[in-house]
C-alpha cells in the first residue's frame, strides 16, 4: 500500500488558518531504535486494546469503552518500566486511535454497511505517533535554537527547520516514511493569512481525465496532467517483483520492500509538489476561484477509480481551499451536475457522452472545448451562489 503523503495544510474547524509543517529528522541509530521501540510499545497497546475490546464482546457481551481502557493506563505503567518510560499522551494517543477504529465501525454497521472488524495492526502499520499538547511544551520542545528536537524518552533529536513555520503551535507529530527516514510534523494554528492585492480575474476550474484542469478563460491553457504514477509504474512492477522473489520475512526481502515504499513516495511527493505550484497560479492570478464539489461527482468509485486516484483532485482542491483562504481569495464549491452538458452561453443542455471533446450549440451556435464550457458554468453557478449568498447576509 502506498502511504498517504499528509498534504500539508489543512483548514482549521475554529478558525484561522491551520497548517502542518513537515520537517526532516536526522537520527542517531539509538535514537532510531528508540523511535521504532516507541512505536512498537504503542503498537502493542493499540491492538491490546483491540483484543480486550473483542474478547469481553465475545466471551460477556460487555462492551469495553475508552473511559474504561484509559483508567488502566495506570496500571500498566506501574507494572512495565518501558510503558512508564513513554508518554503518557502518547498511550492515551493509541487508545484514542483503538477507540477511532470501532467508533468508524459502528457508524458504518449502522448505516448499513459491512464493514470488517477493527484488525491488529502489524508491522510498518504504526510508525507515528502525536504529542498532543506540544502547545504547552508537554512531550516534544524544540530547543537548542531550532536545531533540536526534545522528545521525551528519546533525547534531542537533530532536525533541519528549512522554513519558517508561522501560528501558534499546537501538536508534534512523530512519524516515519517509507523512505525509512523519521520526520516531525509541526501543527500550527492561526496562521497569518497573506493576502494577495485584486486582479479583477473570476475563474472557473473543471477537473478532468484529459488534463488535469481546465479554466473558464478562453485561451488559457488546459493544466496538463503529469500521471506521475504511470511514468513510476515500469519501475515499481520491476521493484515489487523483486518483493516477490525473495523469501518472507527475510531481511532481503523487506530491504526490497523498503525501495518500493520509496517510490510510492516519490510519486507522492511529485504529486503534491505540480500540486501547490497549480495551486498558487490560481490564487495568484483569481480574486474568485469556482471549483466542483468532488464529494457530489462520486467519480472515484467508478470506471475511473485509477486515473482519479493517480490525478488526486481531492487533494489539489483541499491545497486550493487553503491557499485561497490564506490569501484572502474568495472560493465556492459547487454541484458539478450537468455542468458539461449545459451550453455556457445559453443555457440550452446540449447532451453529450464523454467520448464528445467539443460543445457545439445548436440553439445559439456557440463552440467550445468541452471541459472549457463546463468550466466557464462552474464559474457562473459559483458566481449565482456567491450573489444568493450576499443577499440572505
Ligand atoms: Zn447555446
Amino acid at each position: 500500500m502506498p502511504e498517504v503523503y499528509n498534504s500539508g495544510e489543512r483548514r482549521g474547524s475554529v478558525g484561522g488558518v491551520v497548517r502542518v509543517y513537515d520537517f526532516r529528522l536526522y537520527t542517531t541509530r539509538s535514537q532510531n531504535a528508540a523511535l521504532a521501540r516507541t512505536c512498537w510499545l504503542l503498537r502493542q497497546l493499540y491492538n491490546g486494546c483491540i483484543q480486550e475490546r473483542r474478547e469481553a464482546w465475545t466471551k460477556q457481551r460487555v462492551s469495553v469503552t475508552k473511559r474504561v481502557q484509559d483508567a488502566q493506563v495506570k496500571a500498566i505503567r506501574a507494572h512495565d518500566p518501558e510503558y512508564a518510560a513513554v508518554h503518557f499522551h502518547l498511550l492515551k494517543d493509541a487508545i484514542s486511535r483503538a477507540d477511532l477504529a470501532f467508533k468508524g465501525f459502528f457508524r458504518r454497521c449502522k448505516a448499513g454497511q459491512t464493514p470488517g472488524y477493527p484488525r491488529f495492526k502489524g508491522r510498518g502499520q504504526y510508525e507515528s505517533f502525536t504529542f498532543t499538547d506540544a502547545a504547552n511544551r508537554r512531550g516534544a520542545i524544540l530547543c537548542a535554537g531550532g536545531s533540536r528536537l526534545r522528545i521525551h524518552g528519546i533525547g534531542n533529536v537533530k532536525i533541519k527547520l528549512h522554513r519558517e513555520h508561522e501560528g501558534k503551535l499546537k501538536q508534534i507529530r512523530i512519524l516515519r516514511r517509507g523512505d525509512g527516514h523519521w520526520y516531525a510534523q509541526l501543527v500550527c494554528a492561526d496562521v497569518p493569512a497573506k493576502l494577495l492585492s485584486t486582479t479583477g480575474r473570476e475563474v472557473g476550474v473543471d477537473v478532468g481525465i484529459k488534463s488535469f484542469a481546465v479554466t473558464s478563460i478562453d485561451g488559457d491553457y488546459p493544466i496538463r496532467n503529469p500521471r506521475y504514477h504511470e511514468a513510476a509504474q515500469a519501475r515499481l512492477a520491476v521493484a515489487q517483483q523483486k518483493v516477490s522473489g525473495r523469501k518472507k520475512k527475510s531481511k532481503r526481502r523487506r530491504k526490497a520492500q523498503r525501495s518500493v515504499a520509496r517510490l510510492h513516495l516519490k510519486v507522492a511527493r511529485q504529486r503534491r509538489h505540480f500540486q501547490h505550484v497549480t495551486a498558487l497560479q490560481l490564487v495568484k492570478e483569481n480574486d474568485f476561484i469556482c471549483v466542483e464539489d468532488l464529494n457530489i461527482k462520486g467519480l472515484a468509485q467508478g470506471f475511473l477509480s485509477k486515473q482519479v486516484y493517480d490525478a488526486g483532485w481531492g487533494q489539489f482542491i483541499d491545497i486550493l481551499v487553503y491557499k485561497a483562504e490564506s490569501a484572502g481569495r474568495e472560493l465556492v464549491k459547487v454541484n458539478p451536475r450537468g455542468t458539461s452538458q449545459a451550453c455556457s452561453a445559453c443555457g440550452v443542455i446540449v447532451p453529450k457522452d464523454l467520448s464528445v471533446r467539443v460543445h457545439a450549440c445548436p440553439d445559439c451556435g456557440y463552440t467550445a472545448d468541452r471541459d472549457v464550457n463546463a468550466a466557464k458554468n462552474i464559474l457562473r453557478l459559483g458566481q449565482s451562489l456567491r450573489e444568493a449568498r450576499r443577499l440572505a447576509a
